[in-house]
């Protein structure tokens, strides 16, 4: 990418996800695609990477803009990777957080701790305009094993039943920015910064 001024724009209109990733690249404005009344793209990929690159490639199309997106999730083990890219409804299409982590706590009722590993991924890609045939992909991921029981106030979806093996509690008792320290998101984000600027 050329050392010139220019904006990038986040295939996302989470003003926490501008923030962070504003602070890390302060070089290049980065503008939401709401800015440019942007239609979310349909996430039909199998695959977060699919969908990262699909969310991508539908603000650049449509903003004339090199842009960054992410897409997440939570992926266990015994679960053969769900809820996976189905994160957000896994309960369906209507259901909320507690919905979906309830699902989740259902489906490894009875599963003991040693086969209740999981992670929570989070692939964010960059791409210099809609048909850029490299786009650049980066990928975080957080180890972890989910709870029996929900635990904390924090964060979002399944971060209550989310435990973190570097502090021993539950990503829902975790401050924001100790979050970030650790998180998927945190991590794919540092090295998709470091291969931008490079
Ligand atoms: P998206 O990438 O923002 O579309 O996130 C997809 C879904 O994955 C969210 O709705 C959450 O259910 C789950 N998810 C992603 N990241 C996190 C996290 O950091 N904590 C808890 N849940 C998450």
């Amino acid at each position: 990418m050329s050392a010139t001024l220019q904006q990038i724009v986040l295939a996302s209109g989470n003003a926490g996800k501008i923030r962070e990733i504003q602070a890390l690249l302060p070089n290049y404005p980065i503008v939401a695609q709401s800015a440019f009344d942007i239609t979310e793209a349909e996430e039909t990929g199998l695959s977060f990477v699919e969908n990262a690159i699909i969310k991508a490639r539908n603000a650049a199309l449509h903003s004339g803009l090199p842009a960054i997106a992410d897409d997440s999730g939570l992926v266990v083990d015994t679960l053969h990777g769900a809820p996976g890219v189905l994160s957000a409804r896994y309960a369906g299409a209507a259901a909320n957080d507690w919905d979906n982590l309830q699902k989740v706590l259902q489906a490894l009722d009875g599963v003991p701790d040693t086969e209740r590993t999981a992670r929570f991924v989070c692939v964010m890609v960059f791409m210099q305009h809609a048909e850029d045939p490299l786009p650049v992909i980066a990928q975080g991921v957080w180890v972890g094993r989910i709870l029996h029981q929900p635990k904390g106030e924090n964060g979002f979806g399944y971060d209550p039943i989310f435990w973190v093996p570097e502090l021993d509690c539950a990503a829902a008792e975790l401050s924001a920015e100790a979050k970030n320290a650790l998180s998927h998101r945190g991590k794919a984000l540092k090295t998709l910064v470091a291969s931008i600027k490079a």
